[in-house]
């Protein structure tokens, strides 16, 4: 099956959209470097190019206090990107996610064996999203990335209600947080004390934050991410 799809649909260049020689690369050679790598020096939290060489974080994280501790994300969300996220979610191409875990896996890899997570969990969608693509972004990558760095998967931690969670205990900031992102942990303790998400973007850093509060909650000590791009508000 997987041979006739390939005749059918042979997997595509993420730049060019032009079809692939069955030579088993992901990428043409000359179009590679229309993904850009993030440069250093990056934000010590969201791992965001700065500016300033003399500073620690960046606006936001200065300003938002978010509750993950690392984040490593991999290119920048340029246009070619953007056009490629598109083939990859909503036309479902995807070796697209094969290339961005095979490029995670070469350019992130130092950093995250340093933070010695135990479990790649990958961000949930909603059940219609899930309906809706017939996959979930996140986690093929994150599939793909633990094939590569060793590090097992569990995507069964985390579900995307998309409803409101009532939980009394939360202060009103946190409560409209939750309702917003509906991110819950299905289990009450979790086996597991230092995870790494994996996201496709880090936009806003909102939804891997409700993730990692969902997992703090349940009691892991420490919580980062991984995403494939990174991009700016402003
Ligand atoms: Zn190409
Ligand atoms: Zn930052």
């Amino acid at each position: 099956m997987d041979n006739l799809l390939k005749i059918l649909y042979p997997p595509r260049c993420p730049a060019c959209r032009e079809p692939m020689e069955d030579d088993g690369s992901l990428i043409h050679p000359e179009c590679r470097g229309r993904f850009k790598l993030i440069e250093e020096p990056r934000c010590f939290k969201c791992g965001r190019h700065i500016s300033e060489e003399e500073k620690a974080l960046c606006p936001e994280c200065e300003e938002k206090k978010h509750s993950y501790q690392y984040g490593f994300p991999l290119f920048e969300y340029n246009e070619t990107a953007t056009n490629a996220m598109i083939d990859y979610k909503k036309n479902g191409w995807k070796s697209h996610g094969d290339f961005f875990a095979e490029e995670m896996a070469r350019g992130l890899a130092s950093y995250i064996k340093r933070q010695k997570p135990e479990v790649l969990v990958p961000v949930p969608i909603t059940k219609s999203r899930y309906n809706e693509r017939g996959f979930n972004q996140s986690e093929y990558i994150a599939y793909k990335l633990s094939e590569k760095l060793g590090i097992p998967v569990d995507s069964d931690i985390l579900v995307r209600t998309g409803k409101a969670v009532q939980q009394k205990a939360l202060s009103g900031k946190e409560r409209k947080e939750n309702r917003f992102y509906g991110i819950e942990c299905t289990y009450e303790k979790l086996p597991y004390r230092r995870i790494c998400l994996v996201d496709d973007v880090y936009t806003t850093g909102g939804t891997l934050n409700a993730c990692t509060e969902a997992l703090l909650a349940a009691g892991a000590v420490e919580v980062g991410f991984m995403t494939v791009f990174a991009a700016y508000l402003s």
